[in-house]
């Protein structure tokens, strides 16, 4: 599926990933979604080592679209604008840093098998785009996928949310290689939805000896009664 929307790419217009009109990989409308100001929020109660987290736009509508199509249907070239629109959130989240000195862009990490399936390590390389974009604006920033996976987890999307930080407890490790160690660490991922992936891959840094003042998503899940 991912080649055959790939295959189409190069023979049809571009449709915009957003809305699929016939404008190219975002249409103006799309595109300025990513561009609001960040605002620093909390999921709620997720737990109690989830450092604040800042997002740029609402997981709804087209943003949820391009999330998609960036992860799942093979949409790479969307990287560039999703990396900015990241790269403005990891930006806000420097507030509140305690120093204004070198830091690390850390990714929250993807199963092996879902990076396997779709081909491609999405938030690593929405991590890097969005470090290029913050050392072109001069910040001392310094990508390093430096968690992983040490056990299987279930989808977090069928899960309760209960069950969900069970299903996640102790789920996440830093890299043998990986040095954090007295280090600032901004956490990077997609899209905040309860808070529980973030506040296990903030647990494992600082278990690791890093700091992690913030967080920053693309995107943030309205909340729902229940969810
Ligand atoms: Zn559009």
């Amino acid at each position: 599926m991912r080649s055959y929307t790939a295959f189409l790419d190069l023979l049809l217009p571009l449709r915009c990933a957003g809305c699929s009109r016939p404008s190219g990989l975002l249409c103006g409308r799309c595109g300025a979604l990513l561009d609001s100001a960040p605002t620093r929020g909390s999921p709620g109660p997720a737990s109690p080592v989830l450092p604040p987290v800042w997002s740029v736009t609402a997981y709804a509508g087209p943003v949820r679209k391009m999330i998609t199509a960036y992860k799942d249907d093979g949409r790479t070239p969307l990287v560039d604008p999703l990396g900015r629109a990241l790269a403005q959130a990891l930006k806000a989240a420097t507030a509140d840093m305690p120093t204004d000195g070198p830091f690390l862009v850390v990714p929250v990490p993807s199963a092996r098998r879902a990076v396997r399936r779709r081909g491609h390590d999405h938030m690593r390389r929405m991590a890097e785009a969005a470090v290029r974009e913050l050392r072109r604006a001069g910040l001392p920033a310094t990508g390093l996928a430096a968690l992983r996976q040490c056990r299987r987890v279930r989808d977090q999307a069928a899960l309760s949310r209960p069950a969900r930080a069970a299903n996640l407890a102790g789920a996440l490790e830093t890299h043998p290689a990986a040095d954090v160690a007295g280090r600032t660490a901004l956490l990077a991922d997609d899209v905040l939805t309860s808070g529980h992936t973030l506040a296990e891959a903030t647990r494992a840094l600082e278990e690791a000896g890093a700091d992690v003042p913030a967080a920053a998503t693309v995107a943030v899940t309205l909340r729902r009664p229940g969810s």
